[in-house]
């Protein structure tokens, strides 16, 4: 087998150059994605929770064993190679990213899997379809400062990282300008300032990109930088890192997240419910334990999960976890995914089926983002609705 010693990727973007990554000095071997390898990655999760430097190290070193070739994706899965073709076209404008973790989730053999369509580019993705746009949510004027985006009153989101563990195909901000909000100290400055300036801003969010895809040290910077700030309360972490990279979820994140008067929430983002595993399972309990409110945001994808069974089995397997599911989304519509798309019809179908099945605090409120609206527009049933 060939062996090659990888620098660890530097993702840890966010902040600016004088803060020092913790994890760039880790450097560990390609070409691992055996069995061996994935059983690896599951037994690295079991080391105690209690030695903290074990721990960085293992949720980086999985960082930077992250799959991003098509061809190596097919071949650890057994799949067709006849995929391949149409996976590097549409891999050149959104790359392909997935941790090991959650490609071990992923059924071999089964190029349908609800995980695997989630993650592998495809020819669909070079459709040009009319509609689907590169900003659905016209984000680009809704940023006052460089780092920052102001959509609803109240609330403000950070882009605390320009990069993410996972790509996600259906991501509404495959095309976001990225570079563009990579700020420097100087910068964060102005965008602190921004906040320190509106006393209506009550809430933080974290966001991004995957916001704990920074080391803890820079998130920790931030979150005493956002803490001083007197009329903020509550601090909102979106990521989807409990998911994909459950190791993540270290003491000395806990730490971070708790060492500060601003009251925490997280939002994970689950699509599918076997996206949950034992790890994943761990991961929420220790935020549990942490006393961190976690909800949950969906996404709801033609071909993943737009069955009324499918969703059913989600909330209630979040909710065997300790997670409640929170909002269930139409699909933004970004270029590159619109085969992702379940109609508006069909949704309040699956919906209303939802509602019939579970207990109401399990029904996560269906909403659609719009361009310039002032909050997160509910799709309503009314007339619809056969009760
Ligand atoms: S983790 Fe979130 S921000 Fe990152 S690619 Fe997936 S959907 Fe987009």
């Amino acid at each position: 087998m060939t062996r090659r010693l990888w620098k660890l990727e530097q993702i840890l973007v966010g902040l600016n150059e004088h803060q020092e990554s913790e994890a760039n000095e880790v450097t560990v071997e390609k070409d691992f994605f055996t069995d061996d390898y994935i059983r690896l990655i599951k037994n690295s999760h079991m080391i105690p929770h209690t030695d903290k430097s074990l721990q960085a190290q293992d949720w980086q070193k999985e960082l930077s064993m992250l799959i991003n070739d098509p061809e190596q994706l097919l071949s650890m899965l057994g799949l067709d190679r006849s995929l391949l073709d149409n996976a590097l076209l549409a891999n050149r404008d959104f790359q392909l990213r997935v941790t090991p973790s959650y490609a071990s989730r992923i059924k071999k053999g089964d190029s349908n899997d609800p995980l695997l369509r989630q993650v592998l580019p495809i020819g669909a993705e070079l459709n040009k379809v009319t509609g689907f746009t590169a900003d659905p949510l016209a984000e680009k004027h809704a940023s006052p400062r460089k780092g920052i985006i102001h959509k609803y009153r109240g609330r403000v989101l950070l882009v605390a990282a320009t990069q993410c563990a996972i790509n996600c195909r259906y991501c509404f901000r495959r095309h976001f300008p990225y570079t563009e909000h990579q700020v420097n100290r100087d910068q964060w400055d102005e965008a602190l300032d921004y906040i320190r300036r509106d006393a209506s801003i009550h809430e933080v969010i974290l966001s991004g990109g995957d916001p704990l895809a920074l080391a803890d040290k820079q998130l920790s910077w931030l979150v005493e930088k956002v803490a001083a700030i007197a009329h903020v309360r509550r601090l909102r972490i979106h990521t989807r890192m409990p998911i994909v990279l459950p190791a993540r979820v270290t003491p000395s994140l806990l730490q971070v997240l708790t060492d500060t008067r601003l009251k925490p929430v997280m939002v994970i983002h689950c699509n599918h419910a076997q996206e949950v595993d034992e790890q994943v399972e761990e991961a929420i309990n220790r935020l549990r334990n942490a006393n961190i409110a976690t909800l949950n945001q969906s996404v709801l994808l033609k071909g993943v999960n737009d069955t009324s069974e499918t969703l059913v089995q989600l909330s209630e397997r979040l909710f065997e976890i300790g997670v409640i599911p929170y909002y269930l989304h139409l699909l933004d519509r970004v270029a590159g995914a619109a085969h992702f798309e379940v109609s508006e019809n069909h949704a309040k179908n699956i919906y209303q089926q939802m509602m019939q099945s579970l207990s109401g605090y399990l029904v996560p409120k269906l909403v659609r983002e719009k361009a310039n609206a002032l909050c997160k527009v509910p799709v309503f049933l009314y007339d619809e609705v056969r009760l």
